[in-house]
Parts: C-alpha cells; sequence; structure tokens
C-alpha cells in the first residue's frame, strides 16, 4: 500500500460560487485561481500524486498553462486515477478536510462524495468529505480564503481469479 497526503488553499475574490469537489456552492464570494480553485480537488490530487512519488498538481498542470485557464478540475481527479490505475493502484480510500468559516459544505458533502468517487471509479464509501471552522483564527478563520487538507491510501490491484 502507499500513502500521501495534500493541502491547498485559494484566497477568496470577487465571485459569487466556490467550487469544491467538483460541486459549485452558491457564496458572496468566490475564490482566486487559475482554474476553478476547487481546493478539496486540488488537495486530494495531490495526496494522490504523493502516494505515487510523482511530484505535485502545479508540476503535472501548471498555472502558466493557458490549457489550464479556468479549467474543472475534475480534469486533474480523472488525470491522477489514470497515473495510479496505470501504475498497478486503485484508491482505497481518502479522507478530506475543508478548512473554512465559509461556505457550509455539510449539505453539499454526500454530492462532493458522488463525483469524486466517480472520478475516481471507486465506491462512495471509499471518500470522505468533513469540514471545520478554525475558531475565526488565522486567514480562513477571518475569511479571507479557503483551505483543504487530504490523505489517500492506494492498494495494489489484485488480479481477479482466472484473469489471464
Ligand atoms: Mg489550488
Amino acid at each position: 500500500m502507499r500513502i500521501g497526503q495534500g493541502f491547498d488553499v485559494h484566497a477568496f475574490g470577487p465571485g459569487d460560487q466556490v467550487v469544491l469537489g467538483g460541486v459549485a456552492i452558491p457564496h458572496t464570494q468566490g475564490v482566486v485561481a487559475h482554474s476553478d480553485g476547487d481546493v478539496v480537488i486540488h488537495a486530494l490530487c495531490d495526496a494522490l500524486l504523493g502516494a505515487l512519488a510523482l511530484g505535485d498538481i502545479g508540476q503535472h498542470f501548471p498555472p502558466s498553462d493557458e490549457r489550464w485557464r479556468g479549467a474543472d478540475s475534475r480534469v486533474f481527479l480523472r488525470h491522477c486515477r489514470e497515473l495510479l490505475h496505470a501504475r498497478g493502484y486503485a484508491l482505497g480510500n481518502a479522507d478530506v478536510t475543508v478548512i473554512a468559516e465559509r461556505p457550509k459544505v455539510g449539505p453539499h458533502a454526500p454530492l462532493m462524495r458522488e463525483r469524486l468517487a466517480a472520478d475516481l471509479a471507486c465506491p462512495v464509501d471509499s471518500i470522505s468529505i468533513k469540514a471545520t471552522t478554525s475558531e475565526r483564527l488565522g486567514f480562513t478563520g477571518r475569511g479571507e480564503g479557503i483551505a483543504a487538507l487530504a490523505v489517500a491510501l492506494l492498494v495494489p490491484v489484485v488480479p481477479s481469479p482466472g484473469a489471464a
């Protein structure tokens, strides 16, 4: 088995929605980002790439590359799935924590889990989404930005009996 961890931050800025875990959540602000600024997916991608010792999301999808301007981060996640499957691994489970005072994540967590599981070709119960505030402390507490932490465990894919 292999384990990886990831962390991501984006600053809040002008806008009316925040994309988290592939779900657009209406909000009084957006995030400043080259892509859609999905901190959940960015942290999760870094956990997956970390588990494979394949660098980080910035190396695979450079912010300097115009192709990724406004990109749907689910494209990044599906690319990570291809990388891990190509190396003989599947996702065992992943656990993500969003750190923000707002927006509220809980009501959207079921749909986020569904979308992440679809992109990673795994059961929904392999994906956990949690959220916490930082008790109004620090940049997340002051509402200046949003952060996410992720850990992922990869398990080797065992060929089924009878498979050539
Ligand atoms: Mg990011």
